[in-house]
């Protein structure tokens, strides 16, 4: 068991939050009791996952999307009420993470990304320099798109959707977990063959044919699944504290 005060400080220290420029507040959201002793971690605030952490007798939940984001009315009605409700009655802490859960250099959503993928950054690009530029950690290349396809397929388990016009060896991979369409195009400039992340939108999928560069989409969820349980086990081993992780699915 430990404080509150030093669990957010101990995870403040690991993902050092104040780097960053991000799209809602980063660290507690939601202020439960004044002690931590079991974490369920998550990807997002949702009810489904906050009543399979109270059936988990969690005292704290961490997760890769909270519930405040910018451009949100600010108003406590619907499914955030519902949220909430839940938070308050069981006095639960909410923590969420967002870059800098992505971006961390081990534990982050990229990184453990590229773990399950099997590749290694050499280098970072796009904004903020959250994009990964690798390539296969044993140093070989894929023979195509296709086969990177299905090599994400494997490691994932679910479908991946994938848009490419030729059919090219595949060296230099450039990743991004979640919904990074927009790294897109700096991918391609920073030279990579092929880019992985979770959503496609429409312009991407003409960018890819036009400019020779494999696009592929294997989920939003799936991407990010990986970087709250890892950050979770080391903060809760380096604490003392019990975690389990709790995958809601979806298929977006
Ligand atoms: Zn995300």
């Amino acid at each position: 068991m430990c404080e509150r005060a030093e669990f957010l400080r101990t995870l403040d220290d690991l993902l050092q939050p104040e780097r960053f420029k991000d799209y809602g507040p980063n660290g507690l959201q939601v202020e439960g009791r004044a002690q931590v002793a079991k974490i369920v971690s998550g990807v997002t605030a949702s009810r489904a996952l906050i009543e399979a952490a109270i059936a988990a007798h969690a005292d704290t939940i961490l997760v890769h999307h909270g519930l405040f984001w910018r451009g949100q009315d600010g108003c406590v009605t619907g499914w955030m009420k519902q949220r909430l409700a839940l938070l308050l009655a069981h006095d639960i802490n909410l923590f969420a993470y967002h870059l800098p859960l992505d971006a961390h250099p081990k534990l982050g959503n990229n990184a453990q990304l590229g773990l399950q993928l099997g590749l290694v950054a050499q280098s970072h690009f796009g904004e903020q320099d959250l994009g990964c530029l690798g390539q296969r950690a044993d140093g070989r290349s894929f023979e195509s798109a296709h086969e990177l396809a299905a090599h994400i397929q494997m490691a994932i388990g679910r479908s991946v959707a994938l848009v490419s016009d030729e059919n090219q060896v595949i060296r230099k991979v450039a990743w991004c977990s979640g919904g990074a369409q927009s790294y897109f195009e700096a991918a391609i400039a920073a030279g990579a063959d092929a880019f992985i992340t979770g959503e496609i939108s429409e312009p991407q999928a003409h960018y890819a044919r036009e400019c020779g560069v494999a696009y592929l989409a294997c989920g939003h969820h799936a991407s990010e699944r990986y970087g709250a349980p890892a950050v979770a086990a080391h903060v809760a081993a380096q604490l003392g504290l019990a975690h389990e992780f709790i995958d809601i699915d979806n298929p977006a």
